[in-house]
């Protein structure tokens, strides 16, 4: 009975609607916040596939129902719109907190409203977390090192970031909220209240967190502002690739499908994290800009634009911590995951999606 074990709700009582799991585990109830979004999206479909059940919550602010049509009907699929930044009120195993924009044109939109969604909607899931005795994961950003000044950058590096600049509610939104997951963490034991004790093997009810790296990949917002889904658009379009500032700055670019092996082998392990999850693969903007030449239109033509404030001069991960402790590395180089998202565009770009472009 699935109901049984681990789940905060076994004392509740047996679950309705709840059918037998795959053989050998039981199948869990999982929470994806932000998962009508470009990486939540892909999340589901994986737990899904591996046969748990799936709430997405999500305010479509950049997220979309197309991401998630496909499951529309499915009996272990459910949708709500609902605003992390309101309590909310569930009984769940597992906690994949993503709900917060990504594409710097997004979150500096609304500043004020970024850092509500990261400082209250990662304190409303921790509280939800820690009432039903659910394990918990922050999907924090590469951004919170800042412009770094070590390079590549270890989980262990403090960070180089402005406190008041436009970039902010972003960086110092998702300090906080790692903030908050290890202050949660670090109570758990004395704090929990779904009548369990966070060490005694009765609970599973723990945060991880994940640092992400600049992922792309299909279903991405057309003109999300982001630097691969702009110049992949824009060559599919024969206008040129916008290069901000000399083109000199350089991003490590990680494909879709190993970000998400590595949040669940993140979820499934036994360390708290933080974790770097990204691809070593380091390419300046001008670098990028010719992959994306030769992937899509060995015509296309850059343009150089200004730079954008307090723009990152370098990035790239290391992630030594997550191939020791969780086994995972990323497989898809830049050159073989390009391809990959170039066919959704271009069906996306005939079809007349307007994208997000804010
Ligand atoms: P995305 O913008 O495609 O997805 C974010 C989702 O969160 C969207 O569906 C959006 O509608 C939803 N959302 C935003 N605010 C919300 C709120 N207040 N309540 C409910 N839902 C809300 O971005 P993404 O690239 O899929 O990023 C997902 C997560 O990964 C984010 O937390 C982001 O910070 C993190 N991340 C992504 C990258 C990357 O390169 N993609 C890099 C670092 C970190
Ligand atoms: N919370 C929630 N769902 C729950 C439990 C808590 O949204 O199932 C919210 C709650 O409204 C609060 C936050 O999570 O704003 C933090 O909850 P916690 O119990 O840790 O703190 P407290 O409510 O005591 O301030
Ligand atoms: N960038 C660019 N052209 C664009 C969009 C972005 O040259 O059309 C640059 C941007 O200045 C930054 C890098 O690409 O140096 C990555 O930007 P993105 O917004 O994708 O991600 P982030 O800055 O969050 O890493």
């Amino acid at each position: 009975d699935s109901s049984s074990g681990s789940s905060g709700f076994a004392s509740k009582g047996s679950f309705p609607g709840r059918i037998p799991a795959a053989i050998g585990r039981k199948r869990l109830r999982i929470v994806v916040t932000g998962g009508a979004g470009f990486v939540g999206s892909h999340l589901v479909d994986k737990l899904i596939s591996r046969g748990d059940e799936v709430i997405v919550i999500d305010n479509f602010f950049t997220g979309r129902k197309d991401n998630l049509v496909h499951l529309f009907g499915n009996p272990r699929f459910e949708l709500i719109r609902h605003d992390v930044v309101d309590p909310i009120l569930l009984e769940v195993d597992q906690i994949y907190h993503l709900a917060c924009p990504a594409s710097p044109v997004h979150y500096k939109y609304n500043p004020v409203k970024t850092i509500k969604t990261n400082v209250m909607g990662t304190l409303n899931m921790l509280g939800l977390a820690k009432r039903v005795g659910a394990r918990f994961l922050l999907t924090s950003t590469s951004e919170v090192y800042g412009d770094p000044l070590e390079h590549p950058q270890k989980e262990t590096y403090w960070g180089n970031v402005n406190p008041i600049g436009e970039r902010s509610c972003y960086d110092e939104g998702k300090r906080t909220a790692e903030t908050l997951a290890m202050d949660y963490n670090r109570g758990a034991d004395v704090e929990l209240t779904c009548g369990k004790r966070a060490n005694d093997g009765s609970c599973r009810w723990q945060v991880r967190i994940a640092r992400i790296f600049n992922t792309y990949g299909p279903r991405m917002c057309l003109d999300d502002g982001r630097v691969v889904s702009n110049f992949v658009a824009q060559a599919i379009r024969k206008q040129p690739m916008t290069v901000y500032g000399d083109g000199k700055q350089t991003r490590s670019f990680q494909y879709v499908s190993d970000l998400v092996d590595g949040l669940v082998a993140l979820m499934e392990g036994e360390h708290v994290g933080p974790f770097n999850l990204g691809n070593p693969g380091e390419f300046t903007m001008l670098e990028l800009a010719e992959v994306v030449k030769e992937t899509i239109d060995s015509s296309a033509t850059i343009e150089f634009r200004p730079n954008t404030a307090d723009d990152p001069h370098k990035r790239k991960p290391d992630i030594s911590k997550a191939k020791e402790l969780l086994n995972w590395e990323p497989k898809i180089s830049l050159r073989e995951g390009l391809p990959l998202m170039v066919n959704d565009f271009r069906s996306r770009i005939l079809e007349g999606d307007e994208g997000r472009g804010l």
